[in-house]
C-alpha cells in the first residue's frame, strides 16, 4: 500500500470514529433516565422514526397485514432489518445507533474527493466539520432513524464519482455512478432533482469543454439509463450490460448511436415524468382542481398549523450549516475560493443550492449544504496554514479546532428527549396484547406511527397521513360528543377500509374523502346534512374492533385537534373556536382570587376572562389518589352558564372550558371518568393515558 493510501485509510478511520463518538455525547447525557427507556435502551428520537421501524419489525418477521401502511418493503426498512439481522445487537439498540453508524459514512467520499484534489488535510478537515455540522447532527443522531442517515452519503457519493469519472476517465466510475444513482433512487425516491442536476452539469460539461471526448457519451448513456423510470433491478441489468459493452473499445464507434437510444429510453421509460408532474402542479393547478372537484369540500389544511415551510432568518440559516455566522461566512468565501481553484469543484453545486433553498423553503434542507461548506472552511484553513511554514501544524489544528467549537457546543447542549417517555408507551405495548393487528385505533396523527410500531395495530391517520380531509373525522371524533364520535369512528373506519378495496379493484377509480363517500352513500348532496343526521343512520357491518387512544399529552393540542372539524365542509367557513385554556401556571391571592394567567383568574363561583366577569357553571376536581384510584368532586353552580373549570390535581394545573369542549370524547372520557357504558368500554386506564374500545351494542 502507498503512502498516501495508508494516510487516506488512517483519516477515514480517525474521521469515523470521530463523527461515531461524537454521536454518543448525547448517550451519556440520557442513559441514566429511566423514563426514556424501553426494554433498557433509549427510545426514539423523531415521530418518522416510527415509520421505519414497522417497516423493519415487518420486514424481519416476513409479514403485515394489508393496507396497514407499513413501508415494509421500502429501502430503509429493508437495509435497518439486514443490520438488525447481523448485529449482535437487539432491535430497538439497532434502531437507536444505527443513524450515527450509517450518517458518519460521509467521511469516506469526503476524503476521497480531497484525495483526487491532492489535499488530504483539507479532506481530514472538511470531513471532522462535515460529519457533526449543526443541522446534520440533529437529523443524524442517535435514535434519528430516516432516510436522513444516507440522504447526504449518497449525493457525495455522486459528486465523487463524477469527479473522478471526469478526471480519470476510467471505466469502473462508469459503472460506479450508475449503481449509485440507483440506489439512491430506492433509498429516497425524491433524489431525483438532484440526480438530475447532476446530469446537467455533465452535459454542460461536455458540450463546452470536452465535446470530443467519447468517454463523456458513455457517462451520459449510461447516467440517464441510471435514472430512467424502470424497476431497479431491470436498471441494474441495463447499466451492468452497458457497461460491459463500453468496455470493449471496438464498440467505441456506436457510441453517438447508443447515447441517442439512452435518451429514447429515457423519455420512453418516463425519465422526465417527475418533472411533467412537477410542472403540471404549477401551470395547469386550476384544471386539475376542477377535475377532481366532486362535491368541492373544504378542509382545514394542515399547512395553517405546520410552521416549517417559512422563510428562516440568516443567522439560524448560517448556524444550521456552519454552526456560527462567523465561521458560516469564511466557509462561503473559503467555498467560492475552493471554486475559483479547483473548478471541478464546481460539480458540488447541485448540492449546496439544494441546502441554500433552505432559506426560502424550510429549515431541514440546510443540512445539505454542511458538507460543501465544510469543503470551503477546510480549504482556507489548509491554504491560509500554508503561509505560515513554520506554524503550520499549529495553524491546522487551532483554526480546524475553532471551526468545530461552535458545532461541538450545539451538540453538547442540544439534549431533545425521546419522543414518547416510558408510561406512554407501557400503554402502547400492553395494547399490543388486547388489541389484533386488523384493528384500528384511533388517536391523532402524531400517534400514529407509535401505534403501529408499538402495539401493531392499523390507524387512520399517521406522521405521513395527516391531510385536512383524512383528519376531519378524526378531529370530529375526539371533540364531539360521546354517541356522535361512537357513529363517526365506525363509519370512517369501514370506509377507510372499503376505500383500499375499491382502488385495489380498480386502479382508476375516482374517491373524494371519506366525508364525502359516506354523504353520497347515505343519500345527500350536503355534508352538512349528513352530519346532522348521523345521530339517526344505520352503521354498516362492523369488519373489526376499533380502538381509541387518548393520551393527556394532547391536552397541550386540543385546540389545534378542533380546528380540523370546525369548519363548515361546504362553505370553509370556520367556526368560532371554542374556549379551552390550560393555565400554564397558578397563583392564589390573599382574597382566594385564583390567577390562572393571561388576564384569567377566578374567585368562588365567577370567572374573570380578559376583563369581563362569567358565573362559573361548575368547578371540577379529578386525579388520581396514591392508589392510582381515579377521584372526582363536582361542584355544581349555574346551570345557565356554559364556563367550566376542571382542577387536575395530579398534574397542578387548571382547565378552563366550555360546554362543547366539556362534553367532547376526549375530556368526557380522559379527565372526567364519565363514559356512556353501552358506547365505550375502558381497557387500559393510567393517569398519562386511556384506552377504551368502541362496544359491540351500537354495531
Ligand atoms: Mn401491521
Amino acid at each position: 500500500m502507498s503512502k498516501e493510501s495508508k494516510t487516506t485509510l488512517l483519516y477515514i478511520s480517525i474521521a469515523f470514529l470521530f463523527s461515531f463518538l461524537v454521536r454518543f455525547i448525547w448517550f451519556f447525557q440520557f442513559n441514566g433516565v429511566e423514563d426514556l427507556k424501553f426494554n433498557d435502551t433509549l427510545m426514539l428520537t423523531t415521530n418518522d422514526a416510527y415509520y421505519w421501524a414497522e417497516g423493519a419489525r415487518d420486514f424481519l418477521n416476513g409479514f403485515h397485514q394489508e393496507n396497514d401502511l407499513s413501508p415494509i418493503y421500502h429501502a430503509p426498512s429493508i437495509i435497518i432489518a439486514i443490520f438488525a439481522k447481523i448485529l449482535p445487537i437487539s432491535l430497538e439498540a439497532t434502531f437507536l445507533f444505527l443513524p450515527a453508524f450509517l450518517s458518519s459514512l460521509i467521511v469516506v467520499p469526503i476524503i476521497l474527493i480531497a484525495k483526487n484534489l491532492k489535499n488530504l488535510e483539507m479532506g481530514f478537515i472538511a470531513a471532522l466539520l462535515a460529519s457533526i455540522g449543526v443541522s446534520y447532527y440533529n437529523r443524524t443522531m442517535l435514535g434519528y432513524l430516516d432516510t436522513d442517515m444516507l440522504n447526504i452519503l449518497f449525493p457525495l457519493l455522486l459528486l465523487w464519482s463524477v469527479i473522478y469519472a471526469i478526471r480519470t476517465n476510467e471505466n469502473r466510475y462508469l459503472l460506479i455512478l450508475a449503481i449509485e444513482i440507483i440506489a439512491y433512487r430506492w433509498w429516497y425516491p425524491q433524489s431525483y432533482s438532484l440526480e438530475f442536476s447532476f446530469f446537467a452539469l455533465i452535459v454542460f460539461y461536455t458540450l463546452v469543454f470536452d465535446r470530443k471526448n467519447i468517454y463523456n457519451f458513455k457517462l451520459l448513456s449510461i447516467v440517464l439509463l441510471a435514472m430512467m423510470g424502470a424497476h431497479e433491478i431491470v436498471r441494474v441489468i441495463i447499466v451492468s450490460g452497458l457497461y460491459y459493452v463500453f468496455t470493449k473499445e471496438r464498440y467505441n464507434r456506436y457510441i453517438y448511436k447508443i447515447f441517442a437510444l439512452s435518451i429514447v429510453a429515457f423519455l420512453v421509460f418516463g425519465g422526465l415524468n417527475p418533472i411533467i408532474a412537477q410542472l403540471k402542479g404549477y401551470v395547469f393547478r386550476d384544471e386539475l382542481l376542477k377535475s377532481d372537484e366532486g362535491m368541492g369540500l373544504h378542509f382545514f389544511s394542515v399547512m395553517q398549523t405546520v410552521k416549517e415551510a417559512k422563510q428562516i432568518p440568516f443567522d439560524i440559516f448560517a448556524t444550521r450549516i456552519s454552526g456560527h455566522p462567523v465561521t458560516f461566512s469564511f466557509a462561503f468565501l473559503g467555498y467560492l475560493y475552493l471554486l475559483y481553484r479547483h473548478r471541478i469543484m464546481l460539480f458540488s453545486l447541485p448540492i449546496v443550492g439544494l441546502g441554500f433553498l433552505a432559506y426560502s423553503g424550510g429549515l431541514r434542507f440546510t443540512m445539505y449544504a454542511v458538507p460543501i461548506l465544510a469543503f470551503g472552511m477546510a480549504f482556507l484553513i489548509s491554504e491560509f496554514s500554508k503561509l505560515l511554514p513554520r506554524l503550520r501544524v499549529f495553524a491546522l489544528i487551532s483554526l480546524s479546532a475553532l471551526a468545530l467549537y461552535p458545532n461541538l457546543e450545539h451538540i453538547y447542549n442540544y439534549r431533545v428527549p425521546t419522543v414518547f417517555n416510558k408510561n406512554e408507551v407501557d400503554i402502547l405495548d400492553k395494547l399490543k396484547s388486547i388489541a389484533d393487528r386488523e384493528d384500528y385505533v384511533i388517536g391523532w396523527w402524531d400517534y400514529g406511527y407509535p401505534l403501529r410500531y408499538y402495539s401493531d395495530v392499523k390507524t387512520l391517520v399517521d406522521g405521513g397521513k395527516h391531510s385536512g380531509a383524512v383528519n376531519y373525522p378524526v378531529s370530529y371524533i375526539l371533540t364531539k360528543p360521546q354517541e356522535l364520535s361512537a357513529k363517526m369512528a365506525r363509519l370512517d373506519v369501514e370506509q377507510t377500509e372499503r376505500a383500499f378495496k375499491l382502488r385495489e379493484e380498480d386502479d382508476n377509480i375516482t374517491l373524494f374523502s371519506n366525508i364525502e363517500e359516506l354523504t353520497k352513500e347515505y343519500g345527500f348532496s350536503d355534508t352538512n346534512d349528513f352530519l346532522a343526521s348521523l345521530a339517526d343512520i344505520k352503521l354498516p357491518q362492523k369488519t373489526r374492533d376499533i380502538y381509541f387512544y387518548l393520551p393527556h399529552r394532547m391536552l397541550e393540542i386540543y385546540p389545534t385537534v378542533e380546528k380540523f372539524s370546525n369548519i363548515d365542509l361546504m362553505s370553509a367557513e370556520m367556526s368560532k373556536p371554542s374556549l379551552f385554556y390550560l393555565a400554564p401556571s397558578f397563583k392564589q391571592l390573599e382574597d382566594n382570587t385564583i390567577e390562572l394567567g393571561h388576564g384569567v383568574s377566578f374567585k368562588n363561583d365567577t370567572i374573570d376572562l380578559q376583563g369581563k366577569n362569567y358565573p362559573l357553571r361548575r368547578i371540577v376536581q379529578v386525579g388520581y389518589d396514591k392508589e392510582l384510584k381515579f377521584l372526582k368532586h363536582i361542584d355544581e353552580l349555574d346551570s345557565t352558564s356554559s364556563i367550566s373549570i376542571i382542577y387536575l390535581s395530579s398534574y397542578n394545573s387548571f382547565l378552563v372550558l366550555d360546554e362543547s369542549v366539556y362534553n367532547s370524547l376526549y375530556v368526557k372520557l380522559l379527565l372526567l371518568d364519565e363514559y356512556d357504558r353501552d358506547l365505550f368500554e375502558e381497557v387500559i386506564s393510567t393517569p398519562q393515558a386511556k384506552v377504551f374500545k368502541l362496544c359491540q351494542k351500537i354495531e
